[in-house]
């Protein structure tokens, strides 16, 4: 099924920084050979597009239509397409498009691709046109860029794995989490309560470091084997030397050598959480256990393959709460005051 002409969608976008969500409509590209027409189910609301739209990293494209968790359903192929047919359950996450020649992309990284990735919204695509995310209703992307969603995940709860799910599984995996190994994660958010579930299917001791203990009954039922209040300082003290790897998936700025006190000699802060302000910590800190500091982005494309097959057999899910269209101002206010369990997830058909 060809289409030779744009298709127009439903969306909803932000005029300016923190402006309130309206419903408005564009155009998506014509099909090219390798593009596919989704139509879009739900989309999940990750931190990320808060940052964005807020425009706490700078540099933000407006009007901007947020959305990098992407969930649906193919609806039309362009000519040359080979992996996937129209009523393909497929996912869609943080970036659309890369160089595909350097030695990131050949390796399946694509997201370190040295022309730069093109993020699924807030970025421009190679013939300079502004990219716009998953709260919509429909959304073509050429199909390297897509990934099929196994049968034992429905689509709303797939939709959150396509960022929170490899921005957590990546890293895991990259440093070794697994059996043997004692893993920390700091905040239980939409990443968090992922990273937990991840890390505890790989065979590694997972221990949770949230802000209070009001999340340790769910924290025990994710898999967690262990659960500390960072609230307490007897936590820090406790806890010294204790861990090969802490993933910090928290959207601020801690206490950089606190976090760092608790690693093993050899041990890594890999970060994932990405404040807008720079981190601080002293060399020392470092020094005194040979330990390093990390940062992850997403994950490649074979990789969220991996990771949505990987949660299909682990039984591996978030916990979501579905939002309608009307909700999503009121969603974010509420993901900034960590009031939600885990994940709000936008049924696009509300649009
Ligand atoms: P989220 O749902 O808001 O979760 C963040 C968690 O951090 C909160 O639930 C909370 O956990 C903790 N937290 C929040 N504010 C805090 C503070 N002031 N001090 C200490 N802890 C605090 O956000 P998310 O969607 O999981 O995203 C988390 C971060 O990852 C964001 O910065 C996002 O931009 C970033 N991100 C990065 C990548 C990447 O590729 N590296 C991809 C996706 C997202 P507790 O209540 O348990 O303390
Ligand atoms: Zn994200």
């Amino acid at each position: 099924m060809c289409q030779n002409h744009t298709t127009t969608t439903r969306v909803l976008s932000v005029a300016s920084a923190k402006a309130p969500f309206e419903r408005t409509t564009l155009e998506r590209r014509e099909l090219r050979p390798h593009d596919l027409l989704i139509d879009i189910q739900f989309s999940g609301i990750c931190h990320s597009d808060i940052h964005s739209a807020f425009d706490e990293w700078g540099g933000g494209i407006f009007p901007m239509v947020p959305g990098h968790e992407i969930a649906g359903v193919v609806a039309a192929v362009g000519s040359e397409v080979s992996k996937f047919a129209v009523g393909d359950r497929v996912g869609v996450g943080c970036f659309v498009d890369s160089c595909g020649e350097c030695e990131y992309c050949l390796s399946g990284e694509e997201q370190y691709c040295t022309r730069g990735v093109v993020s699924t919204y807030n970025a421009l695509d190679y013939d300079g046109n502004p990219t716009y995310g998953g709260y919509s209703q429909k959304i073509v992307v050429t199909e390297g860029f897509v990934v099929r969603i196994p049968d034992a995940l429905s689509l709303d709860v797939a939709s959150p794995l396509l960022c929170a799910g490899i921005t957590t599984y990546s890293p895991l995996k990259h440093w070794n989490a697994g059996p043997g190994k004692k893993v920390a994660i700091v905040g239980m958010g939409g990443l968090g309560h992922l990273a937990i579930q991840f890390a505890h299917a790989l065979g590694a001791e997972v221990t949770v470091l949230s802000r209070s203990l009001n999340k340790k009954e769910e924290a025990l039922s994710f898999g967690a084997d262990h659960y500390f209040a960072t609230s307490d300082p007897a936590t820090f003290t406790e806890l010294a030397g204790r861990f090969d790897l802490i993933l910090n998936t928290v959207s601020a700025n801690l206490d950089v050598d606190a976090y760092l006190s608790l690693l093993r000699i050899d041990g890594t802060l890999v970060n994932v959480g990405a404040p807008a302000e720079p981190d601080q910590y002293r060399v020392f800190s470092l020094i005194m256990g040979r330990r390093s500091i990390a940062g992850s982005l997403v994950g490649g494309i074979r990789e969220t393959q991996e990771m949505l097959d990987f949660a299909a057999e682990h039984g591996i899910a978030p916990q979501i709460e579905v939002i309608s269209a009307d909700q999503v101002d009121e969603a974010y206010q509420r993901v900034l005051k960590s009031d939600v369990r885990y994940r709000f997830v936008i049924d696009v058909a509300t649009l």
